[in-house]
């Protein structure tokens, strides 16, 4: 089994450096989703760790049920927490590294020389009616 700090931390494996070589912007949002994740457990910490011994592993468990006749995800809290820690990783790396380098298309008013996103029919500055 990968730990974070072997994988990340300078004790790298094979296996790691393998990953980090030839798949490095996936090792990066795993090393997101783990610092995250890590968090969460951290914070719960009260009321997950009576449950572990030091150096005690256990699994945590993403499964299907059918509930009302209806298949459905089901997940123990340990899974609950990974499905957070992945959601607040692609969400944070969305709001900080893509959504800041994409250039909305624009189109400048005739009128007031205005520079506007393409999608508006009218000058946010003056009211002037685009054509398209
Ligand atoms: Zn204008």
């Amino acid at each position: 089994m990968l730990y974070y700090d072997s994988l990340f931390a300078g004790k790298e494996t094979e296996i790691g450096k393998w990953f980090m070589k030839r798949y490095p912007n996936e090792v990066s949002l795993v090393s997101e989703i783990t610092k995250r994740f890590n968090h969460i457990l951290q914070d719960s910490a009260g009321m997950f760790e009576p449950y572990w011994a030091e150096d005690q592993t256990k699994e945590f468990k993403f499964a299907i049920t059918k509930k009302d006749g209806i298949l459905q995800l089901a997940l123990d809290p340990a899974a609950m927490f990974f499905i957070g820690g992945m959601a607040k990783a692609i969400t944070d790396i969305v709001i900080s590294d893509l959504i800041p380098n994409i250039l909305p298309e624009t189109k400048k008013c005739l009128q007031c020389s205005t520079v506007n996103n393409k999608i508006v029919k009218y000058c946010l500055q003056c009211g002037t009616q685009f054509d398209s």
